[in-house]
């Protein structure tokens, strides 16, 4: 089925006990067990079912069902947040002593997490400077877990050579993990060109109004774990947290998704409520609807704010002089979403002046909200930064990133509008 119709009906049908249409909101922390048999079964691995909604629960199945069949992948694990499904996506195959390799430019909580957070549990991180892939074959050893990406970076909105960094990892044997929350499955589907995990944070286009945090890992089941059994050990040999399982064997192509629910989930605990899951589904079902008016509105804000003559730069790949324009066109159908940055005339100052005169756009740091957003990243989100961190993650202090909702395009340009006049 196509993407429009999944998103609406993916992963369920009325269930038996009730025909409830909508999907029902388990609100249960536990499940009986028919007797001690069944119980070991579920523990063992060799049956399905329910144990305790820290590892699952049937709304959030549906969930992971839906995104999954979204991506074009073979299962998913949805979690507390999208901070948590980049920590787990990671730690289910990287441990102490080992490291892996990003793209700078990336969303400001993930570059924390990679530069500062993760080095202090063990795990290096190994940026490469802005597109220059080819870095990423001589910074792969031994001990290379994974190479990262942003499929479209946010907030610098360049766009991934998807295509080109899963061939380079895949040289060496490495997998690639996308964050694909900016463009979402709607716009462009990494397992297509070759990568191997993608996470999303579900608060964002997803979800959609604002309402609920969470996250989710979509494993593509195509990366053969087993043939690089000396790199990812833990897939490959038996894991004494889990009576000795070796997932691989267990779980076969879905041996990664697996382990992220046994091991990182299941004793770190970052579990979404089944609320979320049910208000994240109700988001999803109108994604591709909303998508088509953020990125509609989006271009016709980013061709205004061209024309303006207060504003001294405008980054939005949808923009033919972009250069990513190339990439966005091969894998996103050539539609950008609809966060856009500009430099307004006056730096720092004259980019807190236009912030604070909107009235329509919400001062706020979140993006993908049927709402219009706007923030100055510099002092926000990316406040933590020092400058030459400010400058690798690409956001400059005149930098004022905006979210395009689905309003009335009217309305959206007349509070641009007054607002670049106060400036
Ligand atoms: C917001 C965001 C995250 C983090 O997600 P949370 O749900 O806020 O934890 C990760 N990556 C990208 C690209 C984001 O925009």
């Amino acid at each position: 089925m196509k993407i429009e119709t999944i998103a609406v009906h993916g992963g369920y049908s009325p269930e038996p006990t009730t025909k409830a249409v909508a999907v029902p909101i388990y609100q249960t922390t536990s499940y009986a067990f028919d007797s001690t048999q069944h119980a070991a079964d579920l523990f063992d691995l060799k049956v399905e079912g329910n144990i305790y909604t820290r590892i699952m629960n049937p709304t959030t199945a549906v969930l992971e069902q839906r995104v999954a069949e979204m991506e074009g992948g073979i299962g998913a694990l949805a979690v507390a947040s999208g901070m948590s499904a980049i920590s787990y996506a990671i730690q289910t195959i990287a441990e102490t002593g080992d490291n892996i390799i990003s793209t700078s430019s990336l969303y400001g909580g993930t570059y924390n997490l990679f530069a500062h957070t993760f080095p202090q549990m063990g795990i290096e991180t190994r940026f490469i400077d802005g597109a220059n892939y080819e870095q990423i074959t001589s910074l792969i050893d031994d001990k290379t877990k994974a190479v990262f990406c942003e499929s479209i970076g946010n907030p610098a909105g360049n766009v991934a050579d998807l295509e080109k960094i899963a061939e380079l990892a895949h040289a060496k044997g490495v997998p690639v993990i996308v964050d694909n929350t900016v463009p979402t499955p709607y716009l462009c589907r990494p397992f297509e060109h070759g990568c191997d995990i993608v996470v999303h944070s579900l608060t964002k286009y997803m979800s959609g109004h604002g309402s609920s945090i969470g996250g989710i890992i979509v494993d593509s089941g195509k990366f053969p774990w087993a043939e690089n059994a000396d790199r990812f050990k833990r897939l490959n040999e038996p894991d004494p947290s889990y009576h000795g399982v070796v997932y691989t064997e267990a779980l076969g192509e879905a041996a990664y998704i697996g382990r992220a629910r046994v091991v990182p989930l299941r004793n770190m605990g970052a579990a979404i409520s089944p609320m979320n899951s049910f208000m994240i589904m109700q988001g999803i079902e109108t994604l591709p609807i909303r998508m088509d008016r953020h990125c509609e509105n989006a271009i016709a804000v980013a061709n205004y704010l061209s024309r303006h003559d207060k504003v001294s730069w405008v980054r939005y790949a949808g923009l033919e002089d972009h250069s990513d324009h190339e990439n966005l066109i091969k894998y996103c159908n050539g539609k950008a979403a609809s966060i856009l940055s500009f430099g307004i005339e006056g730096g720092a100052e004259g980019g807190a002046k236009f912030i604070d005169a909107l009235e329509l756009f919400t001062r706020l740091v979140n993006i993908g909200d049927a709402k219009s957003l706007a923030c100055h990243p510099a002092t926000t989100t990316h406040r933590q930064l020092s400058p030459e961190e400010l400058a690798k993650t690409g956001v400059s202090d005149d930098l004022v990133r905006l979210s395009v909702g689905i309003e009335h395009i009217d309305d959206l340009l007349f509070d641009i509008d007054q607002a670049l006049s106060k400036v």
